[in-house]
């Protein structure tokens, strides 16, 4: 045992995760080796070990490199943070905070009472109110307004976002009765009307995240739903989703629908996600007027989805860079790069590696924001042996790097590698390249 620990390949696994655990891999295969009654060399034994240290490494929560070139992958942690972000939530994190607490006044203070106004007013809304995530937003709404009641959705917007989250699924948990209008290619706001029944609770617009229904097809203007639910006096709800302040198109993309879009387009309340492409941490936000957020605030289901003072020190901190800078806000920064800039990288890359070569592609938006939405992109193409082995190679690198397969080649996306992970990923490559003949 005391040889194996003090092996090289061994003792450098110690640093992260500490002698007792490293010693309980060891005793682990130590245990295996005496059932199985064989006796392999030291050696042999020093190599499981490491093998199993590697494969815990592996799997531990940790940073990876997106070579893939979706931007918000929801898969590697959707938006990575802003620096002004991580420190918001570290001065919170250290010690105790007025999260509850109105200083002002030495009494109990609510965490919801923080953010609302700076939300509220970057959405346009009167009111805002943040919980664990856009489909806890969702949840609420529904809770709230909708329980034993009917919702009216258009057949098309009946969608499945990923991870499980289906719209008319959710809709059945909450125990509202779906009323479901039009076909699947069009729907009329007169569709709508002939729904509406004394039971009816809300119409519930979805942002069709992830697909497109192209060709012969209609839609109400969002205004013409609002202005329904004002004359029948039905509440009109929009989950959007990927909660965009700003329409993308100044990075050349397709204008995203913004929350102040669909707030001035008279939605009673607006659901989005924190991580998607308002770029900060998990949340889910409902912006809206302020009878209907009193509402929410009233709903006892609140309690279970409460955000953390992380959450809500970075979101405050993102909402901030928003209106200060956004470009310094990490996704923003990838979208903004020119491909100019990508391919002025790229040499870097090329320079170093016999086998790279730099290529023009297409990332995306992704996530369930905006998959469909192409990004046009340089990427590294290697080629050295068989691409899923290469592929399989730069997984196993610390941190892990996760790249794309195309074309029998792999492919790494330099829009979403951050240009201070250059020399990371250039050094991995050098390693797995060379080892590959
Ligand atoms: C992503 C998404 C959700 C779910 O939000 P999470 O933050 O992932 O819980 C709900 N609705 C739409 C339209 C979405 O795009």
């Amino acid at each position: 045992m005391h040889r194996i620990l003090s092996a090289p390949e061994i003792a450098r696994f110690e640093n992260d995760f500490g002698r007792e655990s490293v010693k309980g891999a060891v005793e682990r295969v130590l245990d295996r080796v005496r059932a199985s009654g064989e006796s392999p060399p030291f050696e042999d034994l020093v190599k499981s070990a490491a093998g199993e240290l590697e494969r815990a490494a592996r799997q531990r929560l940790g940073p990876a490199i997106n070579a893939t070139g979706i931007v918000v992958h929801t898969n590697l942690g959707r938006a990575p943070l802003a620096a002004e972000a991580i420190e918001a939530l570290a001065r919170v994190a250290r010690g105790y905070s007025n999260l509850e607490y109105d200083v002002e006044r030495g009494k109990r203070g609510s965490r919801y009472a923080h953010l609302a106004g700076a939300i509220a007013e970057a959405c346009g809304a009167d009111d805002a109110l943040v919980v664990n995530n856009g489909a806890a937003a969702v949840l609420l709404v529904l809770d709230t307004f909708a329980k034993g009641r009917e919702v009216v959705v258009a057949r098309s917007q009946l969608v499945e976002i990923g991870g499980g989250f289906r719209v008319p699924d959710v809709l059945e948990r909450s125990g509202a009765k779906l009323v479901e209008v039009g076909t699947t290619n069009r729907v009329y706001v007169e569709d709508f009307e002939r729904a509406l029944t004394p039971r009816t609770a809300l119409i519930l617009r979805t942002h069709p995240s992830n697909y497109r229904i192209e060709g012969f097809t209609h839609e109400p203007h969002p205004k013409e739903l609002a202005a329904l639910g004002r004359r029948a006096g039905v509440l009109v709800a929009e989950d959007l989703g990927t909660g965009a302040l700003d329409s993308l198109s100044r990075y050349g993309a397709e204008p995203e629908r913004t929350v102040a879009e669909a707030i001035a387009d008279g939605a009673g309340l607006v659901t989005f996600s924190g991580d998607k492409l308002l770029g900060g941490p998990q949340a889910g936000i409902i912006a809206g007027r302020s009878q209907l957020t009193a509402r929410l605030r009233a709903n006892p289901l609140l309690r279970a989805l409460r955000v953390d003072k992380m959450t809500l020190a970075a979101l405050g901190a993102t909402f901030q860079l928003h209106r200060e800078s956004p470009e310094r806000l990490p996704i923003y920064r990838m979208l903004a790069a020119t491909l100019d800039e990508l391919r002025r990288r790229g040499e870097n890359y090329v320079r170093a590696i016999a086998t790279a070569s730099i290529e023009e592609t297409t990332g995306y938006i992704g996530g369930g924001t905006s998959p469909a939405q192409a990004l046009p992109s340089v990427a590294i193409a290697v080629t050295a042996g068989a691409a899923d082995r290469l592929a399989a190679r730069l997984r196993a690198a610390t941190p892990p790097i996760v790249a794309r397969i195309e074309g029998g080649r792999v492919l790494l996306d330099l829009r979403t590698i951050a240009p201070e992970e250059d020399a990371m990923v250039i050094a991995a490559l050098r390693n797995v390249t060379r080892s590959s003949y």
